[in-house]
């Protein structure tokens, strides 16, 4: 690869100077291999998304030569997660081609809709940790970053949900059985992952490392344009192979389960998104996906550093690496132990360069969510990496005792020797990290406070905050073209590449002809809510009614379980006096449980089960409805969210690092109710107290009660429509007389109430009351749902890809 004069392609060659319909004609023909009276809507999916990577591919090989011609400092984001959604539309959008797409379809009686509705959702994602991610990548596009994105190619990803008689099933997804369009494979990028084994010393005193199993890591590349495909950067996935070949030997003698062992072991890794973890087995998988993909990354972001650099030394200067989390913390004895064995680079030395380049966000304050593995488990699996921890944490206590006299660092350290053990993934990032971040202003101080309150303490300078922020590309241009042709037309085009412009659209919520066109965009979002709604569970519901939505991951911090009892209570209010001039209102929830989350699948049945009564009562016929939507996810949230009235941010106050499903809501005209947790804090700061509907505990509240032992029967006793629903509940009015099934949720509600529902739900209830009352009024509602649109401009990802790359990164 030499001959220079090769990489400017003749001009016939270029893919713009073919129009798009014939380049997918061309795709359809000698790609996918079908002809047009045979294609059907995958097909055409695939040859369009074969057609528009042509045309990203040029601009991707630009911006890789800019970037090794300018020098300019790399990026690596490192996450378990990217929750990217389908992208054959967001890469059409962003390349300017609806248009032309939308065009050559329509020509030929198809639909453009439909054809993007053929790609599967990628399962590469759990909840917003993952979705942040994805609008990282569009952001560092957007904004001319020179950053990767490191992940896992999981072959089936997260589960697919559906509901058995109301219970949560669980279902491989199936995601890449028809091929991945936009993914290179490139079979000559190939790492070795080790595992296992022990560590012995030289006769030069070196420490070797002699594994006891090894596995390969190929690589998988997807090109991510920014808005308007400037800048196209690579998302880099891992999949897992093993070192060992077939055993032929084995297999010719019939023993063919044997024979293919190892390649059946070594692709487990890269099998699922989030394995149980109630087996041991599963566990060590778990660990084993961390450190695989983290290994991977590391060893090629140095070895696509020494291709032009020589002083590793200098690679804090070049390089930023961000740990999404604590998934990829590994990575600071990794770097070092490559840095140390496979350099032949000194240990102290090595730590500072780790400790120069990688970065840390914390996204839980949780005790039970923040990672640690048993000592035992990383002495079997990675006994060189915990002699380096041991390493790290013996640097970490000399520094601490030598600037604090007198202050213990064990508590701080990674290594916690209680209990028989533990390797704490926080404080290792902590420790080995340049900076550490929270994704709110209130989750910031809380981490200062809380889980890192020692470390805080030694180095003052080492937290901030980076208030997450979303994509305006995919949550507003492209799932509500109606609402974003009604902002273009209004104040011009220029919000999709800096969304600070939408606040131009403030005056306009004093405009009554405005109001009235942004009123009619959001019943258009409500009808085809509503026939999504028909078409996936059955049920039938007026899309003038108030769309009250709570999608998000099934969890008791988030509070599912006071929105549901919250709607049991309406219901007995509406039966006992239907007449009373009610606001009809139709109920939304959807999200997945965790496999091993006993009391959230619980909570789904819960839901499915009062479904079914209250929608099958004439009696509040026309006023109430409740609907739960199967199989939450991406594709989903893009016709949930602009249909929305009422955005359900409803989470213990304290517990919701920042959220960014309540960003998406607020920025597609729905109203929030919500708690002063997370990023609603910094929302309801935007959008103004009077657009904004807050109540309940505040953090600090919540946290008295939680340690001041409170008494939730006693609460409950106090308030008699939660008395009423509980009993019910109890009483088996919702399963059929059966007073057991849901034991655990009253149990809990009664005796523990850890998330604080029984003293909010008061609150919760009069605030609803009031939402009732001022949804009647479609004027004032309108002008309060253009107010929040056009008040959401700060909550872009590009405005948070700034902050991190000008206060973390320093690559802008
Ligand atoms: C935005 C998003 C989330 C995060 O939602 P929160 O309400 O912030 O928890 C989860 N899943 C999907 C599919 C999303 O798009």
């Amino acid at each position: 690869m030499t001959d220079t004069k090769l990489e400017k392609l003749p001009e016939s060659l270029d893919p713009k100077n073919v129009p798009l319909g014939e380049a997918v004609l061309r795709h359809l023909v000698y790609s996918v291999g079908k002809d047009a009276s045979h294609a059907v809507r995958r097909d055409w999916c695939a040859a369009l998304s074969l057609a528009v990577r042509d045309r990203m591919v040029d601009g991707w090989m630009d911006t890789t030569r800019r970037i090794y011609k300018e020098k300019a400092k790399r990026v690596y984001y490192l996450s378990m997660e990217f929750m990217i959604g389908r992208l054959l539309e967001d890469a059409i959008s962003n390349m300017g081609l609806t248009a032309e797409a939308k065009g050559f379809f329509s020509e030929h009686g198809l639909d453009l809709q439909e054809i993007l509705e053929a790609e599967p959702d990628p399962a590469l994602g759990n909840g917003g940790l993952g979705r942040l991610a994805a609008c990282f990548l569009d952001s560092m596009a957007t904004v001319g970053v020179a950053g990767m994105g490191y992940g896992i190619r999981y072959e089936h990803g997260i589960f697919r949900q559906s509901f058995q008689d109301g219970w949560q099933l669980e279902e491989p997804e199936d995601w890449l059985i028809f091929g991945n369009n936009w993914e290179f494979h490139r079979p000559e990028v190939s790492y070795p992952i080790s595992f296992g084994g022990s560590v012995q010393q030289d006769a030069q005193g070196k420490m070797v490392w002699t594994p006891s199993e090894r596995i390969l890591a190929g690589a998988f590349d997807t090109p991510i344009a920014g808005w308007q495909g400037k800048h196209v950067n690579t998302l880099r996935l891992w999949s897992a192979r093993s070192a060992e070949t077939l055993n032929l030997h084995q297999f010719n003698q019939g023993e063919f389960m044997a024979a293919s062992r190892q390649q059946v072991l070594a692709e487990s890794i890269t099998k699922v998104l989030y394995p149980g973890d109630h087996t041991a087995e599963g566990r060590e998988l778990r660990l084993k996906q961390e450190v695989f993909f983290t290994s991977a990354s590391l060893q090629d972001l140095l070895h696509r550093f020494l291709l032009d650099n020589k002083d590793l030394t200098a690679l804090p200067k070049h390089v930023a690496i961000q740990l999404n989390d604590t998934h990829p913390a590994i990575a600071v004895p990794e770097l070092v132990r490559l840095l140390v064995d496979e350099h032949d680079m000194e240990f102290v030395q090595s730590f500072e360069i780790a400790r120069g380049c990688l970065n840390y966000t914390n996204h839980t304050l949780l005790p039970e969510a923040l990672e640690k593995w048993p000592l035992e488990l990383i002495e079997r699996c990675l006994p060189r990496h915990l002699q380096i921890i041991r390493e790290i944490d013996n640097l970490f206590a000399a520094e601490i005792r030598a600037k604090f006299e007198g202050k213990d660092p064990a508590p701080m350290q990674a290594i916690d020797p209680h209990h028989g053990g533990w390797v704490r993934m926080g404080n290792l990032a902590f420790i080995g990290a340049k900076r550490v971040n929270g994704v709110s202003a209130l989750h910031t101080e809380l981490m200062k406070q809380t889980v890192f309150k020692d470390l805080h303490e030694v180095y003052p300078d080492r937290i901030l905050n980076q208030t997450n922020g979303i994509t305006p590309r995919r949550w507003l241009k492209e799932c509500n073209p109606g609402l974003a042709e009604l902002i273009t037309e209004t104040i011009g085009e220029d919000w999709v590449g800096d969304l600070s412009h939408i606040s131009e659209l403030v005056p306009y919520a004093e405009d009554k002809a405005f109001r009235d066109k942004f009123k009619a965009v959001k019943l258009e979002n409500k009808k085809r809510l509503a026939a999504y709604i028909q078409s996936e569970v059955g049920i039938k519901v007026d899309p003038t009614a108030l769309f009250d939505i709570q999608i998000k991951r099934i969890h008791e911090y988030k509070r599912q379980l006071m929105n549901a009892l919250e709607t049991m209570a309406l219901y007995n209010a509406m039966k006992a006096d239907p007449k009373a001039g009610w606001q009809p209102r139709v109920k939304i929830f959807a999200g997945k449980a965790a496999p091993s989350y006993t009391l959230a699948k619980l909570i789904i049945k819960l839901i499915n089960d009062a479904a079914k009564v209250i929608n099958n009562d004439p009696d509040v016929d026309g006023l109430l409805k409740l609907v739960f939507l199967p199989n939450y996810n991406v594709s989903a949230a893009e016709i949930l969210i602009p249909g929305a009235d009422l955005s359900e941010q409803i989470s213990t106050a304290g517990f919701e690092a920042s959220g960014t499903g309540n960003m998406k809501f607020a920025l597609n005209g729905a109203l929030t109710v919500g708690t002063l947790d997370g990023a609603n804090v910094e929302i309801k700061e935007h959008v103004g107290d009077d657009n904004i509907f807050i109540f309940g505990l505040e953090a600090d509240e919540v946290a008295a009660r939680q340690h001041g032992g409170c008494q939730p029967w006693v609460t409950v006793a106090e308030t008699p429509r939660l008395q009423e629903v509980v009993t019910q509940i109890s009483s088996g009015f919702y399963s059929n007389g059966d007073t057991e099934r849901f034991k655990g949720i009253v149990d809990n509600v009664l005796a523990h109430d850890y998330f604080q529902v029984t003293p909010d739900f008061q609150a919760y209830w009069d605030i609803q009351r009031k939402i009732d009352g001022e949804f009647k009024d479609q004027d004032t509602w309108q002008r309060m749902a253009v107010l929040n649109t056009a008040n959401m401009g700060w909550f872009s990802a590009d405005r948070t890809i700034r902050g991190y790359a000008n206060d973390i990164w320093k690559a802008l």
